[in-house]
């Protein structure tokens, strides 16, 4: 039996799936990683500062208009499109198979290809908030501005509801976390180098069937995995897709 296929017979098998995926998600659709030859490690430090230092708390604080230039040209990508794997995620949930993505992503890709659960570890670029009185606001708004944005009532600065190197992950949305990988029967975990933690360990708690591994590059995970796919994820599941409709 091919690899596909293996997936495939899982995924028809399955009734809980979780889906945890990373930057590589959404590599196809234009988004580029971290840690990928194209990925944003490989473009030489943005004057002198790594881009997990230019994304920290601490850089945010100290030099918010160039926090803004890195961020503002290279984690926002308004235009990108779901591809298949965000498109395939969708369709498993309508079906009552998939019971929760859990993303490290912020690009709100998911939730664009119409997936509901969605448990976004390190936040979204989606939603954004002023510093000092706490008003929302959306991404077309951080857009409409040049530079730092503001908050046009009291002139605070406005941030993304991303979490920046240094700060806590929502407690809430660990718990969800952990309680969707105890009850998975499936696991797939897609598009990530499995580094960034607290967001890796957290594929621990999965006590089900199978685990899949879907990753162009080797991670530390890769031993515990049932079934290991090397190749572009969004090909990988476009075949499944269309395995599931000529049925
Ligand atoms: P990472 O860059 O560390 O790892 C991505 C992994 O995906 C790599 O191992 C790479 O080999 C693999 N990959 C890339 N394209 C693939 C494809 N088409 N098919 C299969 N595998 C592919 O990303 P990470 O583990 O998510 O950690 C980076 C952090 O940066 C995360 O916190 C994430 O939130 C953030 N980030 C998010 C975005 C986004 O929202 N789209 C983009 C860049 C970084």
């Amino acid at each position: 039996m091919d690899k596909v296929d293996q997936l495939a017979g899982w995924i028809e098998q399955s009734q809980h799936i979780v889906f945890f995926g990373g930057a590589g998600t959404s590599t196809e659709s234009g988004i580029p990683d971290f840690r990928s030859a194209q990925g944003l490690y490989s473009e030489s430090g943005q004057r002198g500062y790594s881009p997990e230092e230019m994304l920290s708390h601490r850089f945010f604080q100290r030099e918010p208009e160039l926090f803004y230039e890195f961020y503002r040209t290279r984690l926002l990508h308004p235009d990108a499109q779901p591809n298949s794997v965000h498109h395939l995620l969708a369709e498993l949930e309508q079906e009552g198979k998939l019971s929760a993505i859990i993303t490290q992503n912020i690009d709100g890709l998911h939730q664009k290809a119409g997936s509901r659960h969605v448990l976004e570890l390190h936040g979204s670029v989606h939603r954004n908030y002023c510093i000092s009185c706490g008003r929302t606001y959306s991404l077309d708004d951080v857009l409409a501005q040049e530079g730092i944005p503001r908050c046009p009532v009291d002139h605070g600065i406005i941030r993304p509801d991303v979490v920046l190197y240094g700060e806590s992950l929502d407690s809430d949305v660990i718990g969800n976390t952990v309680a969707a990988l105890g009850e998975a029967d499936l696991l797939i975990i897609g598009g990530t180098s499995l580094t960034v933690y607290p967001a890796a360990s957290f594929i621990q708690y999965f006590r089900g069937n199978y685990t899949v591994l879907m990753n162009a590059s080797a991670t530390a995970h890769d031993r515990h995995a049932d079934l290991i796919i090397t190749e572009p994820m969004g090909q990988i599941m476009e075949q499944i897709r269309q395995r599931r409709y000529s049925r």
